[in-house]
């Protein structure tokens, strides 16, 4: 393939969802920190989240789905779903309505960012669509109520592979999946008889399996150890918040959710109502997960450049453009502001 010359880039459509919280503050940073870097993005407004509730009668309107199968990118903020009111989350809708069943959470050390490990570097690949998540509750008489946990063979095979091919197409070296199919030998045990027949079609990457108590428990001792995990929903959901501990919190762990209908990138962090409106958001969450959505666009230069402009603002440890949750004192502009600069330097 030809080499991009740098700066010259294409077109390209990409849904811009704010939602709720902090979103708006972190994607408008992920927004201009692209735009900075040159790479021309028709930005097609979507709404989603409580902030969608009035002006659209819906958390998730149906033009924003429409939106996403039409333009097969979007960059999302957190939604908040509101508690009670019988609401169903609306990242569980947005992914199962989407078909996104894989969700892709690279983690790793940062220079700059200091936390007890520094040699973390591994890549969350999260089953999206099934699981505890199926939203099949019921009571069974008063005071017992029942939860579903939904397996299906070709959701665990199809995520399997996704996370088998995303190895080898990224160079890593192992798949450990994560299971209880010591306590629930149907359900975990499918996942894991399909990881492991999957694993027989992978010679050149490693794979072992780990009952996910002992997991997070050799987490802790030593991330090192780890490459690409493979998780059902509701462990890659818990999983996904324990490695973002590891390397500086969430404020600093991008994501994808990728099916074959397209892919809409998000940070790991949820709406954070505590911080909301004061400015004080890390943006590099959001910033990371538009440099996931520019690899996907195949902007790779662009990319490439911003992931350098924030790694080099990190690493040059100025407090005045670090943010709070990093031990800084500065704010979502500041560092922001401190980036683009950067990027704009090339
Ligand atoms: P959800 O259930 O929606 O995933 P959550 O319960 O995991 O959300 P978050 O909203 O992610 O909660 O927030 C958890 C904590 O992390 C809060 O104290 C919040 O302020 C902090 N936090 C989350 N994202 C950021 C960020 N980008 N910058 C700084 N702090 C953050």
């Amino acid at each position: 393939m030809a080499k991009k010359s740098p700066r010259k880039h294409s077109s390209h459509s990409v849904v811009l969802i704010p939602g709720d919280g902090i979103g708006p503050e972190v994607i408008g940073a992920a927004r201009e920190v692209i735009d900075a870097a040159g790479v021309k993005i028709d930005w097609v407004p979507g709404a989603a989240g409580e902030s969608a509730l009035k002006p659209h009668g819906s958390l998730l309107p149906k033009e924003t789905l429409d939106a996403i199968v039409k333009y097969k990118v979007a960059l999302k903020g957190p939604c908040t779903t509101p508690i009670g009111g019988g609401h169903k989350s609306i990242n569980v809708s947005l992914r199962q309505g989407l078909n996104l069943y894989a969700a892709v959470r690279p983690v790793r050390s940062i220079e700059g960012i200091k936390t007890r490990y520094d040699n973390v570097e591994m890549v969350i690949v999260r089953e999206n669509t099934e699981g505890l998540y199926s939203g099949i509750e019921h009571e069974v008489v008063p005071g017992v109520v029942e939860a579903l946990k939904i397996v299906t063979e070709r959701a665990c095979t199809r995520i399997s592979e996704y996370a088998f091919e995303y190895a080898r197409g990224h160079a890593r070296k192992r798949v450990t999946v994560f299971h209880k199919a010591n306590i629930m030998k149907m359900a975990d045990g499918l996942f894991l008889k399909c990881a492991r027949a999957v694993s027989q079609k992978y010679p050149d990457i490693a794979f072992n399996e780990m009952i996910i108590d002992n997991g997070c428990m050799q987490i802790i001792k030593d991330p090192s150890r780890f490459d690409v995990l493979l998780l059902d929903n509701l462990y890659g959901d818990i999983i996904s918040d324990l490695c973002a501990g590891l390397v500086g919190g969430l404020g600093v762990v991008p994501g994808a959710n990728i099916g074959e209908a397209g892919a809409v990138f998000e940070s790991v962090h949820g709406s954070a109502p505590d911080i909301a409106g004061k400015g004080i958001a890390n943006p590099l969450a959001a910033i990371m997960s538009g440099v996931m959505m520019l690899n996907f666009l195949g902007e790779s230069e662009a990319a490439q450049r911003i992931k350098a402009a924030y790694n080099d603002v990190l690493a040059s440890d100025n407090p005045k453009v670090r943010t709070k949750d990093l031990g800084g004192e500065g704010g979502t502009r500041e560092f922001t502001r401190a980036v683009i600069k950067r990027v704009q330097k090339g």
